[in-house]
């Protein structure tokens, strides 16, 4: 099965035109096994419709000239707000049955980031990472100190339970009625969000935000609030969310070789997508990518039969994907 997934990687990798865009944006919705006739009527269509309305959300900000890290913001914030994603409201479930989330953001102009884990009682845990990006001195806050560093600086706060879906609760139970290994189970793993824009001024930012794995210890940190492995943004090179098997993406290094193999080694942002997604693929995982290299051109690149994903680019039409084959 996986080799399989493996040949189509390069079939799935999608780049937009040559040329320098304006402005761009991609958004990923996370990436597993998602087949057509799995959904409930209408769901798909609420599905297409959340996705399209985040990246509306980040394109309004770019055509009016606004910064790349507040477009991220804003569509993984709308994402995180939606219960269909893996993220904020709906986000997966540790095995105690509490959600548990994770977020980072990333300014490729500065090389500013940040990232928040474990995190239980803020709304918002991509706004988290933003308010501790822009004040510093930190990079990285977990749990308790997370929240409180929220609170403290008044973002809104809620309880566990407000992220708690009876959709993850089931995929909890029937995961742990089978004896299944968290989260490994590709139909109990989707849902992760991310964004990466380019700004008019040619700045990149990425943004993405998770519950983790369905069933993951609590404690567990995925790739998502790692720079450098679920999220990164560097000018001049690219910007990346990724969206898979967290434990794998880590070891990969994935979203930093990325940017490595076009900065370092000249590939283009396909080449190194698809690269890194083989070496994922090898060491045993699965998922996807979403990629802007510096021109702002958007890649998505997967070996999982769907990843929920949209992209705009200035002058350009929205467009909106959640099978592999679209
Ligand atoms: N990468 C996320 C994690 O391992 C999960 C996902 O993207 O589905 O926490």
């Amino acid at each position: 099965m996986r080799r399989v997934f493996g040949v189509l990687v390069a079939a799935l990798a999608m780049v937009s035109p040559v040329g320098a865009a304006e402005w761009s944006l991609a958004l990923h919705g996370g990436a597993g096994v998602i087949e057509r006739g799995q959904y409930a009527p209408g769901e798909e269509a609420a599905i297409r419709r959340a996705l399209g309305d985040a990246l509306a959300d980040g394109q309004a900000i770019l055509e009016r000239g606004g910064s790349a890290v507040d477009a991220v913001e804003a569509v993984v914030m709308a994402l995180e707000a939606d219960p269909h994603f893996n993220a904020g409201v709906g986000a997966a479930l540790t095995s105690a049955g509490t959600a548990e989330l994770d977020a980072a953001i990333m300014d490729g102009a500065t090389r500013r980031a940040a990232a928040v884990t474990g995190v239980t009682t803020t709304r918002s845990p991509v706004a988290l990472a933003r308010k501790l990006m822009a004040t510093g001195p930190h990079v990285f806050l977990a749990g308790v100190a997370a929240d409180g560093f929220g609170r403290a600086h008044g973002l809104a706060q809620v309880e566990n339970g407000h992220f708690i879906t009876p959709a993850r609760r089931r995929m909890l139970d029937e995961m742990q009625k089978g004896g299944a290994t968290a989260g490994f189970d590709l139909h109990l793993r989707f849902g992760t969000v991310g964004a990466v824009a380019r700004d008019r001024a040619g700045n990149l930012a990425a943004a993405t935000s998770t519950g983790g794995l369905t069933g993951k210890a609590p404690g567990r940190i995925g790739d998502t609030p790692i720079i450098g492995a679920g999220t990164v943004a560097e000018n001049g090179a690219c910007a990346v969310s990724a969206t898979g098997s967290g434990e794998i993406f880590i070891r990969a290094r994935a979203a930093g070789q990325i940017c490595d193999r076009i900065r370092f080694g000249r590939q283009s942002a396909k080449a190194a997508a698809e690269a890194v997604i083989a070496d994922i693929g090898a060491l045993g995982g699965d998922g996807g990518v979403i990629v802007l290299d510096a021109r702002g051109r958007v890649v998505f690149a997967m070996n999982a039969p769907g990843m929920y994903r949209a992209s705009v680019t200035a002058g350009g039409r929205p467009s909106v994907k959640i099978f592999a084959d679209e």
